[in-house]
This record gives structure tokens, C-alpha cells and sequence, in this order.
């Protein structure tokens, strides 16, 4: 931790903020510049409590902590790969890993027709909306228990197991009931009761990115979901809010390189949250697979212009097929089969 004084503090000021900081188990080395005083307090920053509280003492600039505070998800913590296994899937492993089925359950013939579509192509996961988060209450909410059910009539055909979004603690039970992994929304990214709820019923958990989600933010999410033991994290850019209005969001896809090196937990790239825009999809995946990501979380729909939600994103299933045509040699590339 760094401790930044301001130039008008006392040597009394300075004795007490010494005495305070070796009160939280610090040990604080004085280094005096011409300008400034700096503290240099050294001790686990992970085992000991913060030293936010000095920013509050009239005579303390600024206090850096050098320490990561999420520890469970960094790589310096588990340097190697995790990989998460989702019945005969593997996520984080060298397969590249692709989720793919509509924004919305709506129908039993839709989602059973999607799915046998998208895993004829290639897909290895069922993604399917049963609770949906929808900006305007007056929107489809989602077919809710319905649609779960629907999701296990479609794996119980296909095999495919099925990621779907958890958005209530109320439902955490009942969704890890069908879903083999539980998606958390991007609206609800930092809802920290809703996190440990999911790593509670002892699913894997998808984590999509905020809106407004800083890196490290999103990964102190993350934390939550690993401090509440559950090893089966992952985590999931589906683009940020920016000036930019060509694409819904600003899919970010250097968060792929940084989060591959700041965590030891698969990274997934969702492009049609991300982009908003079914033309855009393809070319997000060929960069998401370039960029190192594990796996792809993408909307297919039998008819996107009828769809219930986000029909402008989804690929019909025939796009959905020729995409996954057009990855394979970008997937051999990156070194995934
Ligand atoms: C979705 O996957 O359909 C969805 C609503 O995702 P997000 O939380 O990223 O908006
Ligand atoms: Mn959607």
C-alpha cells in the first residue's frame, strides 16, 4: 500500500498515522522526497484490513493498494487454466467451446427445433432466456418455469446441456433445477446477493460483464462467486455502453487478452449482445477466437424477424450453420480444434 501525504503535515500528524497504520498490521517505511512524504506500508494486503480509511485522515493525499483484491480469481493465485466440465463439455480446455440458441424460450417447437439446428452445426450448448431482464415491463418477460421445462425437453433430445439466466435469488433453486449453467446477466452483474445465491446452488455460473463494468470491478464479482464455493466460474464480455450508436454496445474484445492474463477462469465472448447487429456476429467470432476466447454465447432463432426479443441480433439457423463453417479454420489457427 502507498500512502501519498500532503506537504503541510505535521511530525505529529506523521507519528500518528505511523501508529495507526502498525494498528492494522502494517509495517510503514517512511520515504521523504523533496516535495512529499510517502508511506510505503508493507504486510498482505489480502490478509490484513484495507487502509482505505486513512484517505479520510486531513493529511493523507491518496493510498494505492499494489495488492490485487480479488485473490480466488487472479492467476497469480492458480497460474494454470481452469477448465470447467458441464456433463461431457469442457470449458476452458483447447476445445473451442460454442453456446448458441435463441435470446428468448418462446416456444416448445422453437427451442426444439433450435436446438437440434445449432447442434447439428457444431453448437455444444443450448442457451435459451426462460427469465428475461427487458428494459420496459411491457416487453415479453420470458416464458419463466415454462421455458425451463421447454430447455430440458430440448437437452433431453439433443444432450445439449443448457445455460440460462438466473435474475432473482427467489428463482436460484428452481433454475440450477434445469440449467446446468446459470448465466448472470449483465444488468445484474453487480448484484452480490444474487452472485452468492448462484455459487450457492453449486452450478457453474456465467458472468456476464456490466454495462458500465470496469475490468477490475468485474472481476471483485467475480470473486464472489469463487469465495462462495463454487470453482465453476466464467467470464462473459458482452460489450459496454460507449457515445458509439452503429452497434447496441461496444463489444470489447481486448478484455479477452487482459482478462486471459488477470484470471485463471475461462473467458466467453457473447457477440450478439455485444454488437446488437446480426451482420456483426461472424466477424466478432473470428476476432473473439483470435483474441483467445473459450467459448462463444450466441443467439440463433428459426425466424429472427418474429422473434420476441433482440430480433435484430439473431443469426437464423441456416447464418448460425454457415458461421460455424467459416470459424473452423480460425478456430485450428488459435490452436482450438
Ligand atoms: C441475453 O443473453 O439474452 C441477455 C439479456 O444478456 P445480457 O445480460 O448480456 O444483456
Ligand atoms: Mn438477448
Amino acid at each position: 500500500m502507498i500512502i501519498v501525504l500532503k506537504p503541510s503535515h505535521t511530525p505529529k500528524e506523521l507519528t500518528a498515522l505511523l501508529k495507526e497504520i502498525r494498528r492494522l498490521g502494517y509495517q510503514p517505511h517512511v520515504m521523504r522526497g523533496v516535495a512529499r512524504t510517502v508511506i510505503g506500508a508493507i504486510g498482505d494486503e489480502r490478509s490484513h484490513p484495507s487502509l482505505d480509511a486513512l484517505c479520510a485522515w486531513s493529511q493523507v493525499e491518496s493510498v494505492t493498494p499494489i495488492q490485487k483484491r480479488h485473490k480466488l480469481v487472479s492467476r497469480e493465485a492458480h497460474p494454470q487454466n481452469s477448465t470447467i466440465r458441464v456433463r461431457d463439455v469442457v470449458i476452458g480446455g483447447p476445445e473451442l467451446v460454442v453456446m448458441a440458441g435463441p435470446c428468448s424460450v418462446e416456444s416448445e417447437p422453437q427451442i426444439i427445433e433450435t436446438a437440434h439446428a445449432v447442434k447439428a452445426a457444431g453448437a455444444k450448448i443450448l442457451r435459451g432466456g426462460a427469465f428475461k431482464p427487458r428494459t420496459s415491463p411491457y416487453e415479453f418477460q420470458g416464458l419463466g418455469e415454462k421455458g425451463l421445462k421447454l430447455l430440458a425437453k430440448a437437452r433431453k433430445e439433443t444432450g445439449l446441456p443448457v445455460i440460462t439466466e438466473l435474475l432473482s435469488e427467489d428463482h436460484a433453486e428452481l433454475v440450477a433445477e434445469y440449467a446446468d449453467i446459470l448465466q448472470i446477466g449483465a444488468r445484474n452483474a453487480q448484484n452480490f446477493q444474487l452472485l452468492i445465491a448462484a455459487a450457492k446452488t453449486g452450478r457453474p455460473v456465467l458472468l456476464k460483464r456490466g454495462l458500465s463494468m470496469r475490468i477490475e470491478e468485474w472481476l471483485s464479482a467475480g470473486e464472489y462467486v469463487l469465495s462462495n464455493d463454487n470453482a465453476g466460474l466464467m467470464f462473459c464480455e458482452r460489450g459496454i455502453r460507449t457515445f458509439e450508436t452503429y452497434t447496441r454496445n461496444t463489444l470489447d474484445l481486448s478484455a479477452v487478452p487482459i482478462m486471459k492474463n488477470e484470471t485463471h477462469c475461462p473467458v466467453v465472448i457473447d457477440p450478439s449482445q455485444g454488437t446488437g447487429r446480426a451482420d456483426l456476429v461472424v466477424a466478432m467470432c473470428k476476432g473473439a477466437v483470435a483474441m483467445g476466447s473459450d467459448a462463444l454465447l450466441v443467439e440463433v432463432h428459426p425466424n429472427p424477424k418474429a422473434a420476441k426479443s433482440d430480433s435484430a441480433q439473431q443469426l437464423s439457423l441456416e447464418a448460425f450453420a454457415k458461421m460455424m463453417t467459416e470459424l473452423r479454420p480460425f478456430a485450428q489457427a488459435a490452436g482450438r480444434g
